[in-house]
């Protein structure tokens, strides 16, 4: 019988769809209606991954700060992965991705030194206009050390699932 937790950061420009993602993945709900959430959320979902071995993560949801681009030591302090989100139909938030992602590894690092996995989505995919493309985004993953990306669409729950069980697996190879 074991049962891990693990602590996720989920971070990102405002309105990029984080806390839609967090509630779609632990709830499975979608709101359409934007509210700004002060301070972090979180959020907790409970794997089963056999009838022995629950997994469960933590899901901190930053909210307010984003504007700052930065968060603070305490915000990622013992993080087990992180999963930074952009929209696709706005460039600014998929360049910032840079800043988050220097952020991230100025600030955390796994307990034996190694950066703490990392995965990139490109939300709200039902959108017909997109501002950036897929060579983008592919060389943009492997320039700075993304364990990989996805495109997603919260709204019409594409990928939400499977982006998730995608970092479970990463992470569980790291332990
Ligand atoms: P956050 O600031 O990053 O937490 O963003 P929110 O989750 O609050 O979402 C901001 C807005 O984007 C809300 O109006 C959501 O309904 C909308 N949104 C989130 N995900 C999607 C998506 O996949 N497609 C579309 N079209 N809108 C989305
Ligand atoms: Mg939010």
């Amino acid at each position: 019988m074991t049962e891990r937790l693990f602590k996720i950061l989920i971070i990102g420009d405002a309105t990029v769809g984080k806390t839609s993602f967090v509630q779609r993945y632990v709830n499975d709900s979608f709101k359409r209606e934007y509210k700004a959430t002060v301070g972090v959320d979180f959020a907790l979902k409970v794997i089963q991954i056999s009838e022995e071995d629950t997994v469960r993560f933590q899901l901190w949801d930053v909210a307010g700060q984003e504007r700052f681009t930065s968060m603070t030591r305490v915000y990622y302090k013992d993080a087990s992965a992180c999963v930074i989100i952009f929209d696709v139909t706005a460039k600014q938030t998929f360049n910032n991705c840079l800043k988050w992602k220097k952020d991230l590894d100025s600030k955390v690092s796994l307990p034996d030194g190694r950066c703490v996995p990392c995965m990139l989505l490109a939300n709200k995919i039902d959108l017909q206009e997109k501002a950036v493309t897929e060579e983008e985004v592919n060389e943009f993953c492997k320039e700075h050390n993304f364990i990989g990306w996805t495109e997603i669409s919260v709204k019409d729950n594409v990928n939400v699932k499977e982006s998730m069980n995608f970092l479970l697996e990463e992470i569980l190879a790291r332990h």
